[in-house]
């Protein structure tokens, strides 16, 4: 599975914590990240992330891209509810774009320990027969 990660400022120690705590389960997976986020979790974690640009700087678009090519499976997106972002709409486009391609998206750490403790399960594994199906389960044409 691909996935994105993204932390806003405020909750990188949080996203640090998460991945840490699942990092066994992650290193399974190919994993993307903002510049800033993917910087962090490398260095505390020692996991291999591909990194993006840094969100304010067109990071979130370029995962919000990948997004619209069928190439994440789910993210995880820390965001700061109580802090305004200069990038806010490529904040919301990327969630939106998660909503359009019905990918799992965790916006808290509570849903996001959800969503990796399924991941573990198997239960995120739909996505392969997505995938294998030709993205026909999802009636959205690429
Ligand atoms: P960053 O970007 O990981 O580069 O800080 C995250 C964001 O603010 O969207």
């Amino acid at each position: 599975m691909n996935i994105a990660l993204i932390a806003h400022d405020k909750k990188k120690d949080e996203m640090v914590k998460l991945i840490s705590s699942y990092q066994e389960i992650l290193k399974e997976h190919s994993l993307y990240a903002t510049g800033t986020t993917g910087k962090r979790l490398i260095d505390e974690t020692g996991l291999d992330i591909h990194r993006f640009k840094s969100g304010p700087l067109g990071g979130d678009q370029q995962i919000g891209a990948y997004i619209s090519e069928d190439k994440i499976d789910m993210v995880i997106f820390l965001r700061d509810p109580l802090t305004a972002q200069p990038h806010e709409p490529d904040v919301n486009a990327l969630l939106r774009l998660s909503d359009v391609y019905e990918i799992p998206l965790a916006t808290n750490m509570g849903t996001g320990e959800i969503l990796l403790r399924g991941l573990g399960e198997g239960l995120v594994d739909w996505r392969k027969i997505h995938h294998h199906a030709g993205r026909s389960l999802l009636n959205i044409e690429f």
